[in-house]
């Protein structure tokens, strides 16, 4: 029989917790066989000292995080790209040889067509083209994962990257942005830093506001995939600040609070017809 599969791409170990750790939980609950592509290791998220213990490298300890949350979340693989962790925008991490941010879109688009050649999914998910909230590596995965999509079923493209194989539908996570705008004032009155958000103090939440994006499909989220996505984000630990700190998860569990539990997406692919939401990122897929 034939099974539905699922990919997302998405550029550190907790992208796919962070921001789609629930839609891939209610999918993998509904027999669907979910995949992430991981362009890096996480090589620059900043660590607390006392959690390296046992560890040789923070790109060690975010695998073995990725590897928690993916068991938790159900996920049948993880696939690493092998690029390095940019870092924040303008960081000197941007440059180094490997930087995820500083490869050729081509090359990152040929790898990526491989896999889906590969696990053929017929739907797949990334971040949307401003990465979510501008990091270099979310944007580069962006730009390189829609170029592989629209590949993938091109025989005259990347022949050397597998059998031709087209995914039927492509999504792009992204944020709702009334709450956003809501949430912004409120932590900016509260007197937090909005330019400089989160455990890395790389998320500009104001310039994230200047970007909207169509919502054309909404998930909403049963309790079980809401509170499998909380504890995939919750293995990674190294990536968490105190509780309600404002950090990523705060973002999430805010989001969780006000949104009564619902994933938002823009469509990529087919092209948006009309103003009808989608309810389910399978909707009219053929298996
Ligand atoms: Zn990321």
């Amino acid at each position: 029989m034939a099974e539905k599969v699922l990919v997302m791409v998405g550029a550190h170990p907790d992208d796919e917790s962070f921001g789609t750790g629930g839609t891939l939980a209610y999918y993998v609950q509904r027999g669907v066989k979910a995949y992430y592509i991981c362009g890096t290791r996480g090589e620059v998220g900043e660590v607390p000292e006392e959690m390296m213990k046992g560890y040789s490298s923070v790109a060690q300890l975010r695998t073995y995080e990725l590897e928690c949350a993916a068991k938790v979340l159900g996920l049948t693989e993880v696939i690493f790209l092998g690029y390095r962790d940019s870092g924040m925008a303008g960081s000197p991490d941007n440059k180094h040889p490997r930087a995820l941010a500083a490869a050729k879109l081509d090359e990152v688009a040929g790898i990526i067509t491989h896999h889906l050649r590969l696990l053929k999914p017929q739907v797949v998910i990334t971040f949307d083209p401003v990465g979510g909230y501008h990091h270099p590596d979310h944007i580069m995965i962006h730009n390189a994962a829609v170029k592989a999509f629209h590949a993938a079923g091109d025989p005259a493209q990347y022949p050397e990257q597998g059998v031709p194989y087209k995914p039927q539908k492509l999504y792009f996570h992204v944020f709702p942005h009334n709450w956003m705008k809501f949430m912004v004032r409120m932590w900016k009155f509260f007197g937090r830093d909005v330019h400089h958000f989160g455990k890395n103090k790389d998320i500009d939440l104001w310039a994230m506001l200047q970007d909207e994006f169509p919502v054309n499909a909404v998930l909403k989220l049963d309790k079980a995939a809401v509170e499998t996505g909380e504890k995939a984000s919750a293995c990674h630990a190294s990536q968490l600040g105190g509780a309600g700190s404002g950090t990523r998860r705060g973002l999430r569990q805010y989001l969780n609070l006000l949104l009564g539990h619902k994933d938002t997406f823009m469509r990529g692919y087919p092209p948006v017809n009309g103003k009808k939401k989608e309810k389910d990122l399978f909707e009219g897929v053929k298996v």
